[in-house]
């Protein structure tokens, strides 16, 4: 048995590290928005530099 990475329950046939496909979807979105986080503030470092 595994332990869902998102939701913290145990699974045993589940979706990547996920225990569902929606819970594997939060999990990607997270780390979507994480890099996204990280482009936004890249951005605004730059759009600084240009004003
Ligand atoms: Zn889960």
């Amino acid at each position: 048995m595994t332990e869902c990475k998102e939701c913290g329950k145990v699974y045993e046939i589940g979706v990547k590290d996920c225990c569902s496909d929606d819970c594997f979807k939060k999990n990607i979105q997270k780390r979507i928005d994480e890099a996204v986080e990280n482009d936004t503030s890249h951005t605004k470092k730059i759009s600084r530099e240009d004003s």
